[in-house]
């Protein structure tokens, strides 16, 4: 108005009622605005929030195997990897017996019937706090969160012994034996995840030799023998 030499009752007017004017709607639009923002990242909010638990299924869809529902192989072994560092641990691979020749005589329908029934009775017979993997063919493995002898020694024996007890049978109600062997090792505070999964392996294939459905576990000084 200065600029302009309005310095009469004109100028008064138009700086008092301009403002007057203009200011309600101009409020109302950034309002608005500020309104549709906060609606708006609310809605992000949510979506991002969908996204991380779709995320997080993803993840956990991607670490288990879909026939049995256990962990697969790479997700256990990254498991008992770190589990190892925070509580004592044993590891137990366990393979079922002669299932090539049960895949010949009932089919491989049957067969996944009694894959499944043998990851069913090995989760039953472990602990919660204990994790179980799929990590092969007709091949598990369960990491024990016990370095005590008889404690996983007394765990392997209950899964030979549950799984030789299954009752499987075939729709066509003809009853198929299981049987599983078992190599094991106490201890797996030393050295790597392969060499201990290496030492196992070594004792399952010596409970083949024994004539399988049996368990070879030793304490892990003695396995540089
Ligand atoms: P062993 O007692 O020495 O372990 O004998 P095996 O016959 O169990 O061992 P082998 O390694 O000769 O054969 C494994 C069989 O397991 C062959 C394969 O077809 C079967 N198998 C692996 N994965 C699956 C599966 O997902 N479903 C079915 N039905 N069979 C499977
Ligand atoms: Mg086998
Ligand atoms: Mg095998």
């Amino acid at each position: 108005m200065s600029a302009f030499g309005m310095h009469n009752k004109m100028g008064f007017v138009i700086a008092a009622f301009c403002p007057l004017v203009i200011a309600p709607p101009i409020s109302f639009k950034v309002f608005q605005q500020s309104e549709r923002l906060r609606i708006t990242l609310i809605h992000l909010g949510e979506v991002m929030q969908r996204l991380e638990e779709t995320n997080a299924r993803l993840l956990e869809k991607a670490s288990r195997d879909s026939m049995t529902g256990l962990l697969n192989r790479e997700a256990f072994f990254t498991h008992v990897d770190k589990m190892r560092m925070q509580v004592p641990g044993s590891l137990l691979i366990i393979d079922a017996d002669h299932f090539k020749k049960i895949n010949d005589q009932h089919g491989h329908y049957n067969g996944d019937g009694a894959l499944t029934a043998i990851a069913h009775c090995i989760s039953r017979t472990v602990s919660e706090n204990d994790s179980i993997g799929r990590i092969g063919g007709e091949e598990f493995a369960v990491f024990l969160a016990s370095d005590r002898e008889n404690e996983v020694r007394a765990v392997a024996e209950t899964i030979r012994a549950e799984v030789a007890r299954l009752d499987f049978r075939t729709p066509e109600n003809e009853r198929v034996p299981l049987s599983v062997s078992i190599g094991g090792v106490i201890d797996l505070s030393e050295e790597t995840i392969a060499d201990h999964f290496q030492t196992a392996d070594r004792r399952l294939y010596e409970a083949k030799r024994n004539g399988r459905n049996c368990v070879i576990i030793k304490p892990v000084m003695k396995s540089a023998a």
